[in-house]
């Protein structure tokens, strides 16, 4: 009898048990979702919106666009906040601009978008600056738009390398390549990459072109150490206080390969894309393809099928530090390289009109990238965009 009172007893004690743990877990599941609900994206494809009146060959140097940062900022107080994240190796502040409707106080994701880490290549600086002036004359007429901005932070930082930009060098006033400077399969010759760093404190040795047989043969200095440079440890630093504000995406703007890579492009990655991750990257090159007129490149570029090795990568680091979907977008052309510094700068507009399905395609679809959800909301374009492809 008094077994049978014990075992009635542990029942209904191991009853109570299962009610408060499975009632603890229906709170807790309602609570994570309620903290990570954000409002969905609302996509219109009749909503008409407008492109900035740019007029080609009006490039923006450091000071240029440290104008229209603060063009910007006067103009719409209430979206634009313009800062400095750091300074070059000659003291120019490095500037950022965040778009967000500031009146607006819900949850929000952030995402950041740089450019001209190779200093002579403009176009990243523009492509900043034009997305920007397209969100804010869009603001408050456009419903995609507003919505954009009402639930996202977007972070702009132009010109990553402002003393390469006013040489139009590739690299930083040290001589070294910022974008082979991240802490990510630093300094390998596999990724094309020499630890010289500055010799003897004061001589400056950009890159080595080694003769051979290889169509590869080209070594940037990539600085002695990871993050040796200031510039480098300003976006580092940046990027940290971001991963604190739900950063979701990352693009780091070049020209001019015409294409779109994502990790990894490092020797030895430390460690395996998970299927999710390498579906939602597959998920955006077949995207790329279909809606913009660049193309995706994994690792097999036309280098005789040759696998192709980057280290010290920003989109690798991104990638590798943060977890989040991570891209390097190089705009224009071939025909257009701004190799070395040779290059020409050539139909601005053109190549403007052809970086906006992208940006806005990833900025619609924050949410999904956030979550590594497939993104396939379709962003709604303004007239003429993306442009016929120049002849
Ligand atoms: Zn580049």
């Amino acid at each position: 009898m008094n077994k049978k009172i014990s075992y009635l007893i542990t029942l209904f004690l191991c009853c109570i048990l299962v009610v408060v743990t499975f009632s603890g877990c229906i709170e807790e599941e309602q609570k994570t979702k309620e903290s990570k609900e954000l409002p969905k994206t609302v996509v219109k494809l009749d909503q008409p919106s407008i492109l900035p009146d740019w007029k080609d060959g009006e490039y923006h140097d450091y000071y240029g666009t440290i104008d229209l940062l603060n063009e910007f900022e006067i103009k719409y107080p209430d979206l634009v906040n313009v800062f400095s994240i750091g300074e070059s190796v000659l003291g120019k502040d490095i500037w950022c601009i965040r778009i967000t409707n500031e009146n607006n106080a819900k949850p929000k994701l952030s995402c950041l978008i740089d450019g001209c880490i190779h200093g002579c290549e403009w176009e990243g600086c523009e492509a900043c600056l034009y997305l920007a002036e397209y969100l804010l004359i869009n603001f408050d007429a456009n419903e995609t738009i507003t919505h954009i901005l009402n639930s996202s932070e977007v972070y702009l930082v132009p010109l990553v390398n402002p003393d390469g930009r006013q040489k139009d060098d590739r690299f930083n006033d040290n001589g070294i390549d910022l974008c082979r400077n991240f802490d990510i399969d630093f300094g390998r010759l596999r990724g094309g990459a020499l630890r010289i760093g500055k010799l003897f404190g004061f001589i400056k040795i950009p890159y080595i072109d080694f003769p051979g047989k290889e169509d590869w043969n080209l070594y940037f200095n990539c600085g002695r150490h990871p993050f040796s440079e200031p510039e480098s440890q300003a976006i580092r630093d940046f990027m940290m206080d971001l991963e604190n504000n739900d950063f979701s995406f990352y693009v780091n703007c070049h020209t001019a390969q015409h294409c779109i890579y994502v990790p990894w492009l490092a020797f030895k990655p430390p460690f395996e894309m998970t299927e999710q991750e390498t579906n939602l990257f597959h998920y955006v090159f077949n995207w790329v393809e279909k809606n913009t007129e660049y193309e995706p490149v994994s690792v097999l570029i036309a280098n005789n099928g040759k696998r192709y090795y980057d280290s010290g990568m920003a989109q690798d680091w991104v990638f590798k530090e943060f977890r989040i979907p991570s891209f390097s977008f190089e705009i224009l052309s071939k025909d257009y390289e701004p190799w070395m510094s040779s290059g020409k700068h050539d139909h601005l507009v053109h190549w403007m009109n052809t970086t906006l399905p992208l940006f806005m395609y990833l900025l619609v679809n924050i949410d999904n990238l956030h979550q590594w959800r497939t993104p396939d909301i379709q962003p709604s374009l303004p007239e003429g965009v993306p442009p016929e492809p120049l002849q």
